[in-house]
């Protein structure tokens, strides 16, 4: 297993591309948070994140959580301790309020972190994660009394927080859930029902578990109009903020899974458990949309953080590993022409991918705190337009990116041992929870594409287009970079057009058989913008124009293939029967 490197310059280069300083300049609560204190609090935080949590990455594989007793799930013997040293360190608390303890930074700094978390071990990442989803649904929903009581020692990290959605009847169609949560009488509710792979369910490294629970009161309308959401913590609080008694709720059992085995998947039963509702009867559903839409971009950052690591691993294996003569000279495989070019598949896709993340999460901290109402109504509908691709070409990059890194190993990489599997393995997951990537391309097409008639998106090329002109008045070297990405953005409108036509004659079928596709068509030419963006700047780093080349020439032309297939119409997907 290769050692973790942080790429602070990368991120602190993409925070820059991304305008990151406007929300120092223009956001008076930012005012502290300019781009060199930053920078200083990533370098902290890197080395931190490969000291203390890296280490537990291979012990979270092959040891794992583990299911013992009455209900109790212990986690590997490194995991308490490195835990601890992180709630201690105060690096979890940098993106909420001061009010709750937090560091009152924007969320795009504690989003720059999670790569560094997510880099050193995802398994371990994600209970910090869902905490930190459920704390927003909190900050956004819950009562004062909710917030004081629970908010400081989740965004310290000394509780951690869960998001209960899924039933066995209730996957992707959440409104099929039937976990009921029925009035006690004195404010609280009695929860009853059972819920399936809840990460972090239950676990060693916390006194406390604050569940969030999706359930139905007596009587409520069916489908997602009727779901509520509570707060059913694994102990009760007592007015002083002790813990009380054990609420009754346990975890029955969890999966032996193909990946993040250092995190738990419990089988969740509830059996009257105490609850508190969060927000308004029957709107449970907006705000667990809260806790999805943070946590959608961070399973996105999964892709990205498991791709840094797999490339940081072949990139090292292919220094090393001798295999005869090379077109270069080269010693070693590097030199080999198709090691090259998965390494810089590799490369490339990770510089665009990081833009296009960081790009999403400004975007988040400029609808929530600009103090401008047209630049927060622009910023949530970017936000809106990139969530689903951050998502789902993050999430699949990272599966690319990680099956790459087995390839560059050659038989070794199928060795458990080198520990290139792994990566493969814990992000295998990333594409199928916080809505498959499926329902992400659905969410593309069918919610995100028809904001203002379609005229959202077509700003958005419109704002593309324009800035070629930027790109060609840089001077000669980027003359060919401008022709391509030309040609790409028209095709681009083209097929963006067709779909938007199509959906306005009510053919949702057709629109909805290319929606994978055609996401993938816009996340192409997101990402070769964003690097040759980068690559006119004084400022970047030496390979940025290196990649945008090799990204505009060899990976944006599958652009022409995939607007065919999103224009394909859905005849050919239900002509055979299965
Ligand atoms: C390791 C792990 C951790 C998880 N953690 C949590 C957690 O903490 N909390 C929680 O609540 N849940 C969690 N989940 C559940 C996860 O979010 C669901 O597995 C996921 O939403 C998919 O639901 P499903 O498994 O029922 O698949 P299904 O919904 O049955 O989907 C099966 C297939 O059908 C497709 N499909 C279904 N509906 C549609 C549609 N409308 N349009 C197009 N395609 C569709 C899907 O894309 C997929 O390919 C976790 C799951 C795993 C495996």
């Amino acid at each position: 297993m290769t050692d973790y490197r942080p790429p602070i310059d990368d991120i602190v280069f993409s925070l820059k591309l991304a305008d990151f300083e406007r929300l120092s300049a223009e956001i008076p609560d930012f005012a502290h948070a300019d781009i060199d204190t930053v920078a200083g609090l990533l370098e902290e935080a890197g080395t931190f994140m490969a000291e203390v949590i890296a280490p537990t990455n291979r012990d979270g594989d092959v040891i794992g959580a583990k299911h013992v007793g009455d209900g109790d799930v212990v986690t590997p013997p490194s995991f308490k301790p490195a835990y601890d040293k992180l709630v201690e360190s105060g690096w979890l608390t940098v993106p909420f309020p001061e009010q709750y303890g937090g560091g009152g930074f924007p969320g795009s700094v504690g989003f720059a972190m999670q790569e560094l978390v997510q880099s050193s071990n995802m398994a371990f990442s994600l209970g910090p994660l869902l905490t930190h989803g459920s704390t927003d649904a909190f900050l956004a929903y819950a009562s004062e009394e909710l917030k004081d009581t629970y908010l400081p020692k989740m965004i310290s990290g000394e509780w951690m927080g869960t998001m209960n959605l899924t039933e066995p009847q209730a996957g992707t169609d959440v409104g099929a859930l039937t976990t009921k949560a029925v009035p006690n009488g004195d404010g609280t509710y009695a929860i009853t029902g059972q819920k399936i792979f809840i990460t972090w369910g239950e676990h060693d490294l916390t006194d406390n578990i604050i569940h969030l629970v999706l359930a139905r009161t007596p009587g409520a309308p069916a489908g997602t109009k009727g779901i509520s959401l509570f707060v059913v913590p694994k102990f009760l609080v007592n007015a002083d903020g002790s813990l009380g008694e054990r609420n009754r709720l346990q975890a029955l059992s969890i999966e032996e899974k193909i990946g993040i085995h250092g995190s738990p998947t419990c089988v969740m039963s509830y059996e009257g458990a105490t609850g508190y509702l969060v927000g308004e009867e029957h709107k449970g559903m907006r705000a667990m949309f809260v806790m999805m839409n943070v946590a959608r971009l961070s399973v996105g950052m999964q892709g990205l953080s498991q791709s840094v690591r797999a490339h940081q691993h072949s990139v090292e294996y292919a220094k090393e590993r001798v295999q005869g003569v090379t077109a270069s000279g080269e010693p070693t495989i590097v030199g080999h022409p198709d090691v090259r070019r998965m390494l810089m598949t590799q490369r490339a896709t990770i510089a665009a991918l990081r833009h296009l993340l960081v790009l999403n999460a400004v975007q988040i901290d400029l609808y929530h705190h600009h103090p401008d109402e047209a630049v927060r109504a622009r910023a949530d509908e970017v936000a809106s337009l990139l969530t689903p691709i951050s998502k789902a070409w993050g999430t699949d990059l990272g599966i690319d990116n990680t099956s790459i890194n087995i390839q560059v190993h050659g038989g070794s990489g199928f060795i458990e041992e080198t520990g290139a599997g792994q990566f493969w393995r814990d992000v295998r997951i990333s594409a199928i929870y916080e809505g498959t990537n499926g329902v992400q391309a659905a969410d593309f097409v069918g919610r995100k594409m028809p904001l203002r008639g379609g005229q959202s998106f077509l700003e958005f090329i419109a704002e593309m287009k324009d800035s070629v002109r930027d790109i060609r008045g840089a001077g000669e070297p980027f003359a060919g970079l401008a022709d391509a990405l030309d040609k790409s953005f028209a095709g681009l409108e083209q097929v963006t057009g067709w779909m938007l036509q199509t959906g306005a004659s009510g053919d949702t079928k057709s629109v909805l058989a290319g929606s994978v596709p055609f996401l993938k068509v816009w996340a192409l030419n997101l990402g070769a913008w964003l690097l040759v963006k980068g690559a006119i700047r004084d400022d970047a780093p030496a390979d940025e124009f290196a990649l945008a080349q090799f990204f505009v020439s060899q990976l944006l032309p599958e652009t022409k293939a995939l607007a065919a297939a999103a224009t394909a119409g859905a005849d050919q997907l239900y002509a055979v029967s299965f």
